[in-house]
């Protein structure tokens, strides 16, 4: 990262720097028709990556129940290496990966915590949305098994590739159908910091996670000697405790206090208080388990943030927590090395497009080789005066570009 930092957080002790803190929040503004200084933002697409340095991107803080302002978790990780982890894709999140305009090719490697559709349900989003928008190999996920075989990740991708059968189809038609395959790798929801991913010099490791039922888990991303832990969902659990502890960047849920839950969420009290403390983290237990493994950095995620939420996270939290703390929502991104972990908001543009990564994109089927997915009759029914009325403009087209 190139820019000059702006809040540091180090050795466990949160440190706030205003650059140059004599000139203002973001320097000195010298022309007003000259280039203004940096500002709190990251711009993505902008700063390269150091060797030894790990980008984290908030891509979905938020809950089952759809908003607008946030998504359903997702994390994408950016190593120095080159490499780019996503870790769950939940409902919606999508939109803010897109908007990073980050080329499908390097989006390839999708870890799941779990099956809850907060934590996958945009998977349908990433699988045809990066084929049609220039991803030229298949998508590899990497997710848990469960207690029986179709409460596992691999029976979920055969039965989602399964459902999507017309999308892919009529896709494979015209467009090669190697982005369309899914590779799947199910590991141990029980195996305790089990190694399930290592190449490039990174290595994921996953633990259980307590948390609705048997799957749920948690990842420990390892790259330059630092450690980033994404939570998935769970109640607090001894072997977060014990295999999270000194992380660089520790990722746990907090949820909605119980009050919060009925008031906002429409929930039974009953309903809230188990919801709230029992399948999820409470805020005072969050802060207990950051308190216990005292991460560099800890962030809390997994509930509605908004003004009438988040002081009541945040006293939670802080009743058993004094350490360096974000409550996420989207579109956070923290820099991370052994020097400083910078925390900034994300500007990125409402409408994105996909980039084109440096892969060629695989050729179409041959003529004949895949079955034409509309018949006669249909084909019968198309109305002669449109092709009419665009004749020139597909004529023009075609001598422009040596078309047939
Ligand atoms: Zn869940
Ligand atoms: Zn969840």
């Amino acid at each position: 990262m190139k820019t000059k930092f702006l809040i540091v957080f180090m050795g466990g002790v949160a440190t706030t720097i205003l650059y140059l803190s004599l000139l203002g929040a973001g320097g000195v503004v010298e022309s007003p028709t000259g280039v203004a200084p940096d500002r709190y933002v990251y711009y993505p697409g902008t700063e390269a990556l150091d060797k030894d340095e790990i980008r984290l991107i908030a891509c979905g803080t938020g809950l089952p129940a759809a908003r607008r302002d946030q998504a359903a978790t997702c994390w994408l990780a950016e190593l120095g290496n080159g490499d780019k982890f996503l870790f769950d894709v939940g409902t919606g999140s999508m939109t803010n990966v897109a908007a990073l305009m980050i080329p499908y090719d390097f989006l390839d490697k999708v870890f799941l915590t779990h099956l809850h559709t907060d934590h996958w349900g945009d998977l349908a989003t990433l699988w045809a949305g990066g084929w049609t928008a220039g991803r030229t190999k298949p998508l590899r996920v990497w997710g848990p098994t469960g207690q029986t075989p179709d409460m596992g990740t691999a029976y979920a991708i055969e039965h989602f590739l399964k459902a999507f059968n017309w999308d892919a189809k009529t896709r494979d038609f015209v467009l090669s159908s190697k982005p369309g395959e899914i590779s799947v790798k199910e590991f141990d929801y029980k195996a305790v910091n089990a190694v399930v991913y290592q190449e490039n010099g990174v290595t994921i490791r996953s633990i259980p996670a307590i948390h609705a039922g048997d799957g749920p888990v948690s990842f420990i991303l390892e790259y330059a000697g630092l450690k980033v832990v994404i939570g998935g969902d769970t109640f607090p659990n001894k072997w977060y405790i014990e295999y999270a502890t000194d992380a660089d960047i520790a990722i746990h849920e907090t949820f909605l206090t119980p009050s919060d839950l009925v008031k906002f969420y429409g929930q039974s009290p009953a309903q809230a208080i188990g919801v709230g403390t029992q399948i999820h983290t409470s805020p005072p237990a969050f802060g207990k388990v950051m308190s216990s493994i005292k991460p560099r950095h800890a962030i809390g995620y997994h509930f509605f943030n908004e003004q009438g939420t988040h002081d009541h996270i945040l006293q939670g939290v802080r009743s058993t927590y004094s350490g360096p703390l974000s409550l996420a929502v989207d579109d956070m991104v923290w820099n991370i090395t052994k020097d400083r972990i910078v925390e900034r908001m994300i500007v990125s543009p409402d409408q994105a497009w996909g980039v084109n990564g440096p892969n060629k994109p695989p050729a179409p089927p041959a003529p004949g080789t895949v079955p034409d997915p509309i018949s006669d009759f249909i084909k019968a029914g198309r109305w002669e005066p449109a092709e009419e009325a665009q004749a020139s403009m597909v004529d023009k087209f075609k001598k422009d570009n040596n078309l047939k």
